[in-house]
C-alpha cells in the first residue's frame, strides 16, 4: 500500500504573495508550493540524500535548498 502524501505548512513565505508555503511529498517528489498564487518547485525526493550527514537528514538545509529553488524560479519568471 502506498503511503498517503505528506503535507504540511512551512514557516517559509511565498516571496511573491506572502502566503505560507506548503511542503508536499508525493510520488517520489518533494514539492514546495504556494496555495495562494500557485507557484511551486519540486525536486526528486532522493535529492534529500545530499543532505544526509552521518545517517541524519539535515532537514533545515533541505528546506532551505527547496526555498532557494522556489525564490530562484520566481525571479526567473519576473
Ligand atoms: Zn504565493
Amino acid at each position: 500500500m502506498r503511503p498517503s502524501p505528506l503535507w504540511f505548512e512551512t514557516t517559509y513565505r511565498c516571496p511573491s504573495c506572502g502566503a505560507p508555503l506548503v511542503y508536499i511529498e508525493k510520488g517520489g517528489a518533494a514539492v514546495l508550493k504556494c496555495q495562494a498564487c500557485g507557484g511551486s518547485v519540486w525536486t526528486e525526493l532522493r535529492e534529500a540524500g545530499r543532505f544526509v550527514v552521518g545517517g541524519r537528514l539535515e532537514w533545515r538545509r533541505f528546506m532551505e535548498f527547496l526555498y532557494a529553488a522556489y525564490a530562484y524560479r520566481l525571479a526567473m519568471k519576473a
